[in-house]
């Protein structure tokens, strides 16, 4: 397995993603942080034998690769430290704040012959996994359309910068609309290419940071997305669907860290659930992740997933803003 070291002692990093290393037989090497105390603090907690606050410290600790997890406003100059000093990169989602910033990452890995990807955790869900392979095998005929409802209560150990800070990639469309337009693409495998949207403020965003947004994505293919997005809505239930000409996928409860959810596919002669094969989504993206490294296969989202669900939110954000149509620039 691989020795890795985690770049911000994080609530993601704690929940999720050392489990996750564990569960794929690696080893969690080092953590930094900002603040001493808190590496102290994170490292005894969660068993990690080298506490820091020094980059340089991590990178020079004997591990293979590095997990980011801080604010999204330090994963660009992270990333290409990491690179330049030879590490493997899994960074978190949103790569950077700004396109030039995300491409920089994905060209300093390729550079370093480093694998790097995005965690983008919903592409190894078991109901997303479902539908793509159902709209693969044909059975709901031609997509049209897909949508996403992505809307959840922010709990209150999270209320912190994503609400308060948009020098740190604070706000709705950064944190959540970035998984819809990934999981989109994963599903369908079609690029966006334009978007529409609005924004809205329900009470927790500070600072002019959007906690709401619903929009209209459009794909290369001619099909149209709409997805709802929001920190403030306590009682909904997360979906996924897409309506094809001769058939519908209808994911529920599936925009979730957890592996739960169903997909149900109607069509004209039948009504059934597909079969899901629930498993840490997480443990699945570091799995493949080591897959790669090990020069078997791809990340389940690589950086250049990352750049595009980026460049889409960041044309959701102009959308809102100018109330027009914003093109999408894919460029990787
Ligand atoms: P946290 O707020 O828990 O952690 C982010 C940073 O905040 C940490 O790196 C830490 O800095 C600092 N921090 C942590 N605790 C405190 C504290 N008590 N007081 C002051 N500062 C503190 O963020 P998340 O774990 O929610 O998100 C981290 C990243 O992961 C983001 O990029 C986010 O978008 C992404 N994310 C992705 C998810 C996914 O499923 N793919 C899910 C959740 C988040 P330091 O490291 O310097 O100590």
């Amino acid at each position: 397995g691989l020795r890795w070291g985690l770049i911000g002692a994080s609530t993601i990093a704690r929940e999720w993603m050392i489990e996750a290393i564990r569960g794929a037989a690696g080893e969690v090497g080092a953590v930094m942080s900002s603040d001493p105390e808190r590496a102290q603090r994170f490292a005894s907690e969660n068993g990690i034998a080298i506490a820091t606050t020094s980059l340089d410290a991590l990178l020079g600790s004997g591990i293979d690769a590095v997990y980011i997890s801080t604010t999204n406003e330090h994963h660009c100059s992270q990333t290409l430290a990491a690179a330049a000093a030879g590490k493997h990169v899994l960074c978190e989602k949103p790569l950077a704040l700004n396109l030039p910033d995300a491409r920089r990452m994905v060209a300093a890995c390729k550079a370093a012959g480093v694998q790097m990807g995005t965690n983008h955790h919903l592409r190894n869900a078991a109901t997303h996994r479902a539908i793509h392979a159902a709209i693969k095998a044909g059975h709901i005929g031609k997509p049209l359309f897909a949508r996403v409802f992505h809307a959840v209560y922010l709990p209150p150990h999270l209320q912190g910068w994503r609400i308060e800070r948009p020098e740190a990639g604070g706000g709705v469309v950064l944190d959540i609309t970035v998984h819809d337009v990934d999981t989109l693409r994963f599903a369908l495998d079609e690029n966006p290419v334009a978007v529409t949207a609005m924004t809205s403020r329900g009470g927790m965003g500070q600072a002019g940071l959007e906690d709401g947004v619903m929009g209209v994505v459009r794909f290369e293919n001619g099909l149209i997305a709409q997805f709802h997005d929001a920190f403030t809505t306590r009682y909904a239930v997360t979906g996924f669907e897409v309506h094809g000409e001769e058939g519908s996928l209808i994911g529920t409860d599936c925009m979730t860290q957890v592996p739960k959810g169903e997909v149900l596919l109607r069509t004209r002669d039948d009504e059934r659930q597909l079969s899901t094969a629930h498993e840490n989504l997480y443990l699945r993206a570091v799995r493949l992740f080591g897959d790669a490294v090990a020069a078997r296969g791809a990340p389940s989202a690589t950086g250049e997933d990352g750049i595009k669900s980026l460049s889409a939110a960041l044309s959701t954000r102009e959308a809102a803003r100018t109330g027009r149509e914003a093109p999408i620039d894919l460029t990787t």
